[in-house]
C-alpha cells in the first residue's frame, strides 16, 4: 500500500501541530504507523491523499449515520452558507431542531445547543450540581464524557474511592469531587451512595458504552441505577453523545426503557459539524440562564450551519421508513459474518454489538462486560489486525477500545467484503502468532 503523501503530510503537520493532530487518537499511537491524511469521503467510502479507498467504519467517530457527503446535507449547507454562517441572534431553525429532539426523545422537555459533546457533559454536570446543590458526581471506569476536568479521573487505588486525576492539569480538588464506580456492578454504586449520603449530585454514564468498546448494561444494573438515583435525590445523566439517534431513534434510553433526568447529545445531531446539546426535565433546565442562576453560554451555539446539517440528518433518519431496521440488518449481517469467521477458524475474540455500533475484542475471555474485561484484550494483536484491514481497504478506528459504526450507506457488497477480508486476516494472524 502506497501512503507516501500521508507520510509527507504527517512530517509537515508535526512541525506546528502537537503530535500532528487536533485530537490524540488520530495519531495512530496505539497501533503504530503513520496516520492517513484524508482527501475526501462519499457514502461508505473514505479516500486518503494517496488515493487509497477504504470502506469506512469510523464515520467521523459516530456522526456519519447517513454516510459521507449525503446530497441533502450538502445542499442544506450550501443554501445556509449563502445567507451568512452565524449571526449571534436567534433563528427559527434552532426552534425546529429543539422541537424535533424533544419529539424523538420524550425525556427531553427543554434542550440547549452547544458546540461539542465535551461542552454538553460539562454543562449538564454544572446544571446538575446547581439544581441539587450538591458537589459529587459518580462516573464509571472506562466511560468517556469528553475532556472536561471532572471527567478526566481514574479510579483511586482503593478502587472505589475519590478519583485521582488522569491528566496533569486536573487539580486534586476537582478530582476529589468525582467518584468512580464499576460498569455493570450496581453494588459498587450503592456503596458510594451509602458512603456519601445526600452529597451526590449526579450519576453519569454511557448507557451503552462505545468509548471502551461496545458494552451493553445489564437490566439489573441500569434499572438499579435509575432507582438508586431517584431514592437519593440524585440526577441520572445519560451521556448519549454517541448513542443518541444511533442505537435507536430515541437513543439508548428508548432501547433500555429508562427515563434519565438529563441527556447529553452530540455527533449525529450535528451531521458532521461541531455540535453538542443537553436537555431534560423542564424543571431542571429552567435553572439555566437566562431563566435561572446556572450560567452557560456560547458565541456560536446553535449556529445556522450546524443546525442545517444536523436537522437535515435527523429529518432523514426520522422520515425514512424502517431506517433503524435497515441499519440493524446491515450491522447484524456484518457482526454475524465476523462471528462465524471467529468460530470457523477457532480464533479467540468476542464481538459485541448494539444496533449499528460494534467492537471486536481480541481476547480469550468469552464475554466482555466491563472495563477490567476490556483491559485483558491483546492490543498487539489488534494492531496487527488493524493494519491488515487498511491493506485490505477497510478503515476502522486505530484503537482496540473504540466502537465501529455501520451507516445506512454501507452496501451489501461493502459488508461482504469486510467479512471476507476479516477471514483472511484471522488466518494470517493465526499463522503469524504462536500464542494463538
Ligand atoms: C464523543 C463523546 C463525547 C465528547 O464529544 P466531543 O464532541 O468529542 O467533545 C462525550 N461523550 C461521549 C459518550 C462521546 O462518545
Amino acid at each position: 500500500m502506497n501512503i507516501k503523501n500521508s507520510v509527507i503530510a504527517y512530517q509537515e503537520a508535526v512541525k506546528h501541530i502537537p503530535g500532528g493532530v487536533n485530537s490524540p487518537v488520530r495519531a495512530f499511537n496505539s497501533v503504530g504507523g503513520n496516520p492517513l491524511f484524508i482527501k475526501k469521503a462519499n457514502g461508505s467510502k473514505i479516500i486518503d491523499i494517496d488515493n487509497n479507498e477504504y470502506v469506512d467504519y469510523v464515520g467521523s467517530w459516530g456522526p456519519m449515520i447517513l454516510g459521507h457527503a449525503h446530497p441533502d446535507v450538502v445542499e442544506a449547507l450550501h443554501q445556509t452558507a449563502m445567507n451568512g454562517t452565524s449571526y449571534g441572534a436567534p433563528t427559527v431553525i434552532e426552534t425546529e431542531m429543539a422541537n424535533l429532539i424533544c419529539q424523538l426523545i420524550p425525556s427531553i422537555e427543554r434542550v440547549r445547543m452547544v458546540n461539542s459533546g465535551t461542552e454538553a457533559t460539562m454543562s449538564a454536570l454544572r446544571l446538575a450540581r446547581g439544581y441539587t446543590q450538591r458537589d459529587l458526581v459518580i462516573k464509571f471506569e472506562g466511560c468517556y464524557h469528553g475532556h472536561g476536568d471532572s471527567f478526566l479521573i481514574k479510579a483511586g487505588s482503593g478502587a472505589l474511592t475519590f478519583g485521582t486525576p488522569n491528566s496533569p492539569g486536573v487539580t486534586k480538588g476537582t478530582a476529589s469531587d468525582t467518584l468512580t464506580a464499576v460498569y455493570n456492578d450496581l453494588d459498587s454504586v450503592l456503596s458510594l451512595f451509602s458512603q456519601y449520603k445526600d452529597q451526590i449530585a449526579a450519576v453519569i454514564l454511557e448507557p451503552v458504552t462505545g468509548n471502551m468498546g461496545v458494552i451493553k448494561p445489564t437490566e439489573q444494573f441500569i434499572h438499579g441505577l435509575r432507582k438508586a438515583c431517584t431514592d437519593n435525590g440524585t440526577l441520572l445523566i445519560f451521556d448519549e453523545v454517541m448513542t443518541g439517534f444511533r442505537v435507536a431513534r430515541g437513543g439508548a434510553q428508548e432501547l433500555l426503557d429508562i427515563t434519565p433526568d438529563l441527556t447529553t447529545l452530540g455527533k449525529i445531531i450535528g451531521g458532521g459539524l461541531p455540535v453538542g446539546a443537553y436537555g431534560g426535565k423542564k424543571e431542571i433546565m429552567d435553572m439555566l440562564a437566562p431563566n435561572g442562576p446556572v450560567y452557560q453560554a456560547g458565541t456560536l451555539s446553535g449556529n445556522p450551519m450546524a443546525m442545517a446539517a444536523g436537522l437535515t440528518t435527523l429529518k432523514i433518519v426520522n422520515e425514512i421508513d424502517g431506517f433503524y431496521e435497515q441499519l440493524e440488518e446491515k450491522a447484524a449481517f456484518l457482526a454475524e459474518g465476523i462471528q462465524k469467521n471467529l468460530e470457523a477458524l477457532n480464533f479467540p475474540g468476542v464481538i459485541n454489538r448494539v444496533g449499528s455500533m460494534f467492537t471486536l475484542f481480541f481476547t480469550k475471555e468469552t464475554e466482555v462486560n466491563n472495563f477490567s474485561d476490556v483491559m485483558k484484550c491483546d492490543t498487539d494483536l489488534f494492531a496487527q489486525y488493524f493494519k491488515l484491514g487498511l491493506e485490505n481497504g477497510i478503515y476502522t478506528a486505530p484503537s482496540q477500545f473504540e466502537a465501529g459504526f455501520v451507516s445506512i450507506a454501507h452496501s451489501q457488497e461493502d459488508l461482504q467484503k469486510t467479512i471476507d477480508k476479516s477471514y483472511d486476516a484471522f488466518k494470517q494472524l493465526l499463522a503469524l502468532n504462536d500464542s494463538l
